[in-house]
């Protein structure tokens, strides 16, 4: 809805909800609705801080295009001064920072920090002002960007119980009907007795197999007597001390898995089946039988699913060559302390015999490592045309950076 406002289901979705600037639908209120369009105001508020405002020639108004996270500053104003009604974001730009003395209508303090907090822009006359998607450098919002960035996000977050990270699941090295099956069990959704007693399904909760007591999902896997002969054959009941007393099954999972990691899911999985042939086809699997299939698997999951790595590949070295005759070869590198983080460039220039011409270096503010690498390119060549020099070759270790260079980077990106 961002980026692909010409797609007809956009034109027909923003005309029905939200017939709004895009900054006014970012930044609007929640008017309850239909399902429809409260779930995309929903989905608008959980993805709106990944967006950034990049200016461009600068032309929009201060007042009443939405440009800052804190929505419309008309909004925070009891009312404009009719000097400032014309005031453009260009107009609040001095040279290489925020000015906001021209501004006589009073405003409030949190739109002030909002502005000053703010990158100062390079004004550019031939690209307009936009939102860009800040967590992707082409600007551009993608529903696998957004979704990496919110799952990154709730991970970092402090209110997230200890459990509500799965990818590493999913990241296993096994089949993917046995990680499936640890996902049931890490969410207890295993339809064992107990559950389908919780759930109305039965009258009665009991192991079908020992009739003793309830099967929950560690005794189900763990805890019944031919779940723990198998345990014990493979070794790995006594492979730690908590493995046969810890109760929860995500912790016990994961132990399982850093002790024998194939073993330890070809059991499962085979528990499991064993499991289900005796309880729905009435059909016992001899202990050996399983033991066997368990060695299967566990080959299968050892050799093919977590291969010894090659040999790593052959270190290559390159080093310097001068440049051709009546060239200057310019080398640049830019760098931060974080992404975004201060950052800064630096270069030579040396002669087609190698003799050192100059060298350069230079500070950017916070920024982006691609930035200061784009600054690096622009700085250096600028500095090598004012030393002369008209046939340059220039070297960068950045290929994002000399693509960019190359080639239209499209209106969005954050850096154009
Ligand atoms: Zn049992």
């Amino acid at each position: 809805m961002v980026h692909q406002s010409d797609k007809l289901w956009v034109r027909m979705i923003r005309a029905k909800y939200c017939p709004l600037a895009l900054g006014d639908f970012l930044f609007g209120e929640n008017k309850n609705g239909s399902f429809l369009s409260n779930s995309i105001c929903k989905a608008r508020d959980s993805l709106k801080d990944g967006f950034v405002f990049r200016v461009g020639n600068g032309a929009s108004s201060i007042w009443y295009d939405s440009w800052l996270h804190v929505g419309p500053l008309w909004k925070m104003v009891p009312f404009i001064q009719i000097h400032d009604t014309d005031l453009r974001i260009r107009d609040l730009v001095a040279g290489q920072q925020w000015s906001l003395d021209d501004i006589r209508t009073d405003i409030p303090q949190q739109a002030k920090d909002c502005i000053l907090h703010g990158r100062v822009p390079k004004l550019n006359a031939s690209l307009h002002d936009v939102w860009v998607w800040d967590i992707n450098p082409v600007g551009i919002y993608t529903v696998r960007s957004g979704y990496d960035w919110l799952k990154e996000r709730s991970e970092a977050s402090p209110i997230n119980p200890p459990h509500a990270n799965w990818s590493w699941i999913w990241k296993l090295k096994i089949p993917e009907n046995i990680k499936l099956l640890v996902w049931l069990i890490a969410h207890d959704s295993v339809l064992t007795n107990g559950l389908r007693a919780r759930r109305g399904l039965t009258t009665n909760g009991t192991c079908s197999r020992c009739c003793r007591e309830e099967e929950t999902v560690m005794h189900c896997f763990r805890d019944c007597g031919e779940a723990r002969n198998i345990w014990h054959l493979s070794g790995l009941w006594s492979c730690c001390s908590d493995f046969a007393s810890i109760t929860d099954p995500v912790l016990w999972i994961r132990m399982g898995n850093s002790q024998n990691s194939a073993l330890f899911f070809a059991s499962l999985w085979w528990i499991w089946r064993a499991k289900n042939a005796m309880c729905i086809d009435h059909l016992k699997i001899p202990i050996p039988t399983v033991m066997n299939s368990i060695n299967n698997l566990y080959s299968l999951i050892k050799n093919e699913l977590n291969p010894v790595p090659a040999a790593s590949s052959p270190q290559r070295w390159v080093k310097w060559e001068n440049p051709p005759a009546g060239f200057i070869a310019v080398n640049v590198d830019g760098s931060c302390f974080d992404n975004p983080g201060p950052a800064g460039f630096g270069g030579l220039l040396r002669d087609d015999l190698g003799k050192w011409l100059l060298g350069f270096s230079g500070h950017i503010g916070i920024s982006y490592n691609l930035h200061a690498e784009i600054e690096a390119i622009r700085n250096r060549l600028e500095v090598a045309w004012n030393y002369g020099a008209r046939r340059v070759i220039c070297y960068s270790d950045s290929l994002e950076a000399l693509r960019l260079v190359g080639k239209d980077p499209g209106v969005y990106h954050r850096m154009a």
